[in-house]
């Protein structure tokens, strides 16, 4: 596989990937109804794309499996006020098909990363995807999977890093920053981390996701709620306004650095 020499843009409504400047998505770990108000004040720090899961992939089935179809009025009312392009975990073909007007980008979670036939599917629709890593998956898996959206036609998908299963407990799992440049590298694909599933832990988000912008990353996804510990998913490693807003202002302070090891 030779090594791409500029990374690809993407563009997610009015956010583009893999441009000059890194991009911040954020917003709760799912949907729920005070979605709109949350997502108002993210608008107003500044960020790029909405986090809007209503379909999610939980390890247990018992914990909160998102809103389903009773958020799509929540999602028209976000686009409403925030104008934010808004981007959804899917779990299969007929769930894409259900939000294919309501959202701007899919994402596959890791848990799905090699769902061949959803990613097939959603390779003949004409929505960016967002494609997390594998729990356990290695580069090349990864870059394969990407390969599966892309022979159907869709070209337009962003690799995201959200840590890996490691020997490691202290933190749900262990962020791969060398294998996330090494991903676009290889592929010419633009790539996101995810330092909320990769660490676990909220006070750990920050200094993850500055490491990550640092090493060359075109944007990072994070979970934000404006009253972190409500949050319906994933409490423990979701950030608050405030963190949001520095994240935010780290972000533009690498804007024009370009992606390290792509172009240089
Ligand atoms: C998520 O982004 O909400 C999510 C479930 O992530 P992952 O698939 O990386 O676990
Ligand atoms: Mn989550």
């Amino acid at each position: 596989m030779s090594v791409a020499t500029r990374t690809q843009e993407i563009r997610i409504g009015t956010l583009v990937i893999g441009g000059e400047r890194p991009v911040v998505i954020a917003g709760p770990g799912s949907v729920v109804p005070s979605y709109s108000a949350g997502v108002r004040a993210l608008a107003h720090l500044g960020v790029d794309g909405l986090r809007a899961g209503v379909f999610k992939g939980r390890t247990h089935p018992d914990s909160f499996r998102g809103l389903g179809a009773r958020a799509l009025p929540l999602l028209l009312e976000a686009r409403f006020y925030t104008g934010l392009p808004l981007i959804s975990e899917v779990l299969s073909d007929a769930e894409a098909e259900l939000l294919a007007d309501h959202v701007d980008a899919f994402q596959v979670g890791a848990r799905n990363m090699q769902n061949y036939r959803l990613l097939e599917a959603l390779g003949e629709m004409d929505k960016p995807v967002i494609l997390k890593r594998g729990l356990a998956a290695t580069v090349d898996e990864w870059i394969a999977a990407a390969e599966y959206v892309r022979r159907g036609g869709n070209e337009n998908v962003i690799l995201c890093e959200r840590g890996i299963r490691t020997f490691e407990t202290r933190t749900r799992n262990t962020m791969d920053l060398a294998g996330m440049i090494l991903a676009r590298e290889l592929t010419g694909l633009p790539v996101l981390a995810d330092p909320s599933h990769a660490t676990g832990r909220r006070h750990l988000v920050p200094p993850l996701a500055r490491a990550a912008l640092a090493a060359g990353a075109d944007g990072v996804l994070v979970e934000v709620h404006e009253r972190p510990d409500d949050a319906w998913s994933d409490a423990d490693q979701t950030i608050g306004i405030p963190e949001c807003a520095a994240l935010i202002a780290d972000a533009r302070r690498f804007a024009g650095c370009g992606p390290v090891g792509v172009g240089r």
